[in-house]
């Protein structure tokens, strides 16, 4: 039998189906397309279904369950999106109307989980029993494994680690709060960093004026990278403010959990040990179990995209 994982992102619908060594054997994906009304993505959702199943050249007979991933606060129990500010809803039930389409059960988690799921069954995490996944992109997403199991608490959305606070009354959060670690350590936070410091270089001594032809809405995430890479000093300066950042979210994260692995993915982690190397540095400066034999393993997640489909695939195991 087969598996289905969806992955409802924000801008892309993408669908897999797993075979039994978890093997991805069909895809598809379709734009989400927002803002439009969800009765409209939800059809989308079907059609992205129906796609891959034909790309993996089997049948709906053969397929045992559906998974899907969604960003945002899921109730896993009663399949309930509560919100979702990327997808612009609130309270709304896809877990039976899938199940009512397909007629096969239907599992539903926070996207992040299912990158953590992945990363554990057949990534980064192989063999760990404890497991954190952090997602670097617009914001900071997580998911928690404690020994061997998913942590969802009372309502599903364990692992909004974006949201803890690491400055307390700093920069204003969309949740409500002030210096949430998303705001200083997302790929967004590293562009704003990078245009906060071009303000203040005057006299246009970064090669970030020429790579972005002055133009500041040219800046990315990669941009302070790339000129640190070609010998830059300024945005050397902002990479290592951004890394010391990154590391204070994550040195948390190891003092709390303790985790056997803890694994970096989304957007960010394209720049591998470059990024990598310097948070373990401060980290193993920082981290409470200094003196510890067991030591967390601080590493780049390895399922890059797909990290989302099979962990959704795989939500009818846990
Ligand atoms: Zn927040």
């Amino acid at each position: 039998m087969y598996r289905v994982g969806v992955d409802l992102g924000g801008t892309n619908i993408t669908v897999g189906i797993i075979d039994e060594n978890l093997t991805i054997i069909g895809r598809s994906k379709l734009k989400t397309n927002l803002p439009r009304h969800f009765d409209e993505v939800f059809s989308d959702i079907i059609r992205a279904i129906y796609f891959a199943i034909e790309d993996a050249d089997i049948s709906i007979i053969d397929i045992s369950s559906i998974g899907v991933g969604v960003p945002g606060a899921v109730d896993s129990q009663s399949g309930v999106i509560d919100f979702s500010s990327n997808l612009k809803i609130y309270n709304m039930s896809i877990k039976s109307e899938l199940e009512k389409t397909f007629n096969k059960p239907v599992f539903i988690t926070n996207d992040a989980n299912c990158a953590a799921l992945a990363e554990k069954k057949v990534g980064a995490g192989r063999n760990a029993k404890n497991l954190i996944a952090i997602t670097l992109g617009t914001g900071i997403g997580g998911g928690v494994i404690i020994n061997d199991k998913l942590i969802t608490g009372v309502n599903g959305a364990t692992g909004e680690i974006g949201h803890m606070v690491i400055d307390f009354d700093g920069i204003e959060c969309g949740c409500g709060r002030k210096g949430c670690w998303e705001k200083y350590a997302s790929a967004t936070a590293l562009a704003r960093q990078t245009k906060e410091a071009l303000a203040k270089d005057l006299y246009k001594k970064s090669i970030i004026w020429e790579m972005i032809e002055n133009d500041l809405s040219k800046i990315g995430a990669r941009t302070a990278f790339e000129a640190m890479k070609n010998g830059d000093k300024i945005g050397k300066q902002i990479v290592d403010g951004y890394t010391k950042y990154l590391a204070c979210g994550i040195t948390n994260l190891i003092n709390i959990f303790q985790p056997d692995v803890l694994c970096i993915g989304g957007g960010m982690s394209n720049e591998g040990d470059t990024l990598l190397i310097p948070v373990i540095r401060i980290v193993e400066k920082e981290r409470y179990s200094l003196y510890s034999s067991k030591q967390t393993k601080i590493c780049i997640a390895e399922l890059k995209n797909d990290a989302g489909i099979i962990g959704a695939a795989l939500l009818n195991e846990i």
